[in-house]
C-alpha cells in the first residue's frame, strides 16, 4: 500500500503474540446452536447427521491446518489443539483466532448443503462459530482441559438422554421435565432411563457418550529439535500427509495419550 498521510491510523492496531513454547487450544463454538437445532429440526438428544456435519468440518480444519495434531469434539464445540512449537500467523491471536471461526463456520456450512440438501440453510439463520484461544504450559493442564470437556460432554449427554426421553416417550412437558430432574444426580438418571424406559446408558452409542477425536497418526521418531531443517521439512511433510483417525473414545485416562506420545 502506498504511503498517505493517513496511514498513521495503523499505529492504532494491538497485536497480542501468544508465548512461545506453549500449547494453544482453540474452542470453536456455534453460535446460538439452541436456537439453530429447533429451527432445522434436530433429532433430540442426538441428531446423528447434525454431529456427522461437524465432523467434516473439523476433519477439513485439520486438513488445513497441520499444525493441528488432535481435536476433540462434541455438540456445537470442537477444540483444536496446535502443537507446541507451531508459528502459524506468528502466533498472532487474533488471526488465529478469527481464522478458526470463520473456517470452521464456512467448513460448517458447505458440510450442511451436502448433508442435507433436502434443508437448505435460511439466510436469515445461518451456522456462524465464534472461537477463543487459551494456553497452556504444561501438557499436564492439555490433558486436564480436554479431560473437562469430555466429563462436560458425558454430564450434558447423561442429562439431554433423560429429559428428552421424560418429554418424548414420557410425555412431560420441558417444564415438568426440568423440575423431575432438578437434584439428581448420575445415578437418579441412570435409573429413570433403565426404569421407566428400558434404557441401560452403558449401551448408548459412543459417539453421544464420549464425542469425537480426530488425532494425525503420525509419528516423530527422534526429538524434532535436534533435527536439521531439511529434516524438518521432510517431518512437515510427513505430518500434512498422515492419516487422520476419527474415534469415539475415553481421553481422560492415560491410553490414548500413553499410544501417541509424539502429541506431547
Ligand atoms: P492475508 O491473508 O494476510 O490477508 P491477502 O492476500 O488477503 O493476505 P490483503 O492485504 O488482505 O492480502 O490484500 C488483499 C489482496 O486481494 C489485494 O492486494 C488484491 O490483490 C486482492 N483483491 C482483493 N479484492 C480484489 C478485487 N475485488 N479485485 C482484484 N483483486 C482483489
Ligand atoms: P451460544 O451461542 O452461547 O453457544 P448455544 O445455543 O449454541 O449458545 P450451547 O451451550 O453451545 O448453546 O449448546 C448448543 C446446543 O445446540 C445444545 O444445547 C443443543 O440444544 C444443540 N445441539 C447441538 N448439536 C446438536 C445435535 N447434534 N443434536 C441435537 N441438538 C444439538
Ligand atoms: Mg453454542
Ligand atoms: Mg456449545
Amino acid at each position: 500500500m502506498a504511503n498517505s498521510r493517513f496511514e498513521y491510523v495503523k499505529q492504532f492496531e494491538r497485536e497480542n503474540f501468544l508465548l512461545p513454547d506453549t500449547y494453544i487450544v482453540i474452542r470453536v463454538d456455534g453460535k446460538g446452536f439452541h436456537k439453530f437445532s429447533e429451527k432445522y429440526e434436530f433429532e433430540k438428544p442426538n441428531d446423528e447427521r447434525a454431529l456427522k456435519v461437524m465432523n467434516q468440518a473439523a476433519l477439513k480444519m485439520m486438513e488445513s491446518f497441520p499444525d493441528i495434531t488432535v481435536t476433540y469434539g462434541d455438540s456445537d464445540e470442537y477444540s483444536f489443539l496446535l502443537q507446541k512449537k507451531c508459528n502459524l500467523f506468528e502466533r498472532r491471536e487474533m488471526k488465529l483466532v478469527s481464522t478458526f471461526a470463520s473456517h470452521m463456520s464456512v467448513y460448517y456450512m458447505y458440510a450442511w448443503n451436502k448433508e442435507f440438501p433436502q434443508k437448505p440453510l435460511d439466510p436469515s439463520r445461518l451456522p456462524t462459530f465464534d472461537a477463543r484461544a487459551v494456553q497452556y504450559p504444561t501438557f499436564r493442564h492439555v490433558r486436564d482441559y480436554f479431560s473437562w470437556r469430555q466429563v462436560d460432554c458425558h454430564i450434558n449427554n447423561l442429562y439431554n438422554t433423560t429429559f428428552w426421553n421424560l418429554v418424548i416417550r414420557g410425555g412431560l412437558t420441558g417444564k415438568e421435565a426440568e423440575n423431575r430432574l432438578i437434584g439428581t444426580v448420575s445415578s437418579d438418571k441412570n435409573e429413570i432411563l433403565f426404569k421407566e424406559f428400558g434404557i441401560n446408558y452403558n449401551n448408548e452409542p459412543e459417539i453421544y457418550k464420549k464425542g469425537t477425536v480426530m488425532v494425525r497418526d503420525y509419528v516423530s521418531s527422534r526429538e524434532e529439535q535436534e533435527l536439521s531443517e531439511r529434516q524438518l521439512q521432510r517431518l512437515e511433510k510427513q505430518r500434512r500427509k498422515a492419516n487422520i483417525s476419527t474415534l469415539h473414545v475415553d481421553i481422560i485416562k492415560d491410553d490414548f495419550w500413553n499410544e501417541r506420545p509424539w502429541l506431547e
